[in-house]
């Protein structure tokens, strides 16, 4: 930004772009709405599409990324899809990775609203200290310290149902995981988002999860957090934990591993999945960045 500002590139603010001007089977500039009414302007090379992603435009979401629940976004208000809708117009091709290699973090709604009136999210990577992510079935089914896992986890098909096995997906987490002086920082949303009970039959009742299931595995994660290791999924183990989280913010070096569930009362919260302005799809290109159709 400074550097095209000291070149003299001029800014438009809320000069939102509505369309592309063709010559041929040329760009040849952009029609944009302004508040002094639609202007056109001209580009004497090319139009370089820089839109973000599709993050606010629902219909996008669920045709590219599935059809999920408790869907939200992190990115600012008019991450729309624009560069899909106004090239597709003109004839050029949209391309997409599986979606499960797109980029979706995990979190809770705030319930608050930004100054737009789009509801605001707070992203949250567990650590395993006395927290564990869960299906309805009270599975885990990844390395909750890395959110690429999580995703790929999310986005596998069950094929007895022809649904997703891991979504929705519940933090199930203990008493030592709201006192501990680690999680002084714990997401203000789970305090309004959590339902807890005495015993872990007990929540997975209340919260809509299998309790044989999830007794299980909370059993089987005590175990391994009382030998030191994550064996089902090694949590925290990946290079790129290691080298950004740590549990004490004051000692970088402190890995993730994973801490027992066993002080009640016990608490479940419902996630929500979160887009970070990074879609799988995008206009098909060649190495000039020229669009194909
Ligand atoms: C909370 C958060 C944390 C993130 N953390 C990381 C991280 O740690 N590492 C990482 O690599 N990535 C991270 N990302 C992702 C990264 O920020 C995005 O991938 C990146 O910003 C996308 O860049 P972009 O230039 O393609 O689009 P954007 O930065 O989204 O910019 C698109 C711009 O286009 C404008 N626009 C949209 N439609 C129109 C239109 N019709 N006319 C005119 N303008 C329009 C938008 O207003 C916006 O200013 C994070 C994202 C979020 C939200």
């Amino acid at each position: 930004m400074r550097a095209a500002a000291a070149a003299g590139v001029e800014f438009w603010l809320e000069s939102p772009m509505v369309g592309l001007i063709t010559e041929g089977d040329k760009v040849t500039g952009v029609r944009v709405s302004t508040d002094k009414g639609e202007q056109s302007v001209r580009a004497k090379l090319g139009v370089v599409l820089g839109t973000g992603g599709y993050d606010w435009n629902k219909d996008f979401v669920h045709r590219f990324e599935g059809e999920f629940d408790d869907h939200s976004s992190l990115s600012p208000p008019g991450i729309d899809g624009d560069h899909l809708v106004l090239g597709s117009a003109i004839g050029a091709a949209i391309t997409t990775l599986p979606a499960q290699r797109g980029v979706m973090m995990l979190g809770f709604p705030t319930g608050y609203f930004d100054e737009v009136g789009q509801p605001t999210s707070l992203m949250y990577l567990p650590t395993g200290q006395h927290e564990i992510v869960v299906n309805r079935f009270g599975e885990r089914f990844a390395d909750e310290s890395f959110y690429p896992s999580v995703q790929t986890a999310i986005h596998a098909l069950d094929g007895k149902t022809h649904g997703h096995r891991n979504w929705p997906a519940w933090l199930i987490f203990d008493e030592d995981y709201l006192t501990s002086t680690l999680r002084a920082f714990h997401p203000a949303p789970i305090e309004q988002l959590r339902v807890s009970a005495d015993t872990i039959d007990g929540l997975a009742e209340l919260a809509g999860i299998d309790p044989t299931g999830l007794k299980k595995t909370v059993e089987r994660y005590n175990e391994m957090a009382a030998a030191g290791r994550d064996e089902d999924f090694e949590l925290g183990e990946k290079m790129w934990v290691q080298a950004t989280r740590s549990l004490d913010p004051t000692t970088p070096s402190s890995p993730v591993k994973p801490a027992p569930i066993k002080r009640a009362p016990f608490y479940a919260a419902r996630m929500t999945r979160l887009q970070v302005g990074s879609g799988s799809p995008g206009l098909k290109s060649i190495r000039t960045a020229r669009s194909l159709g």
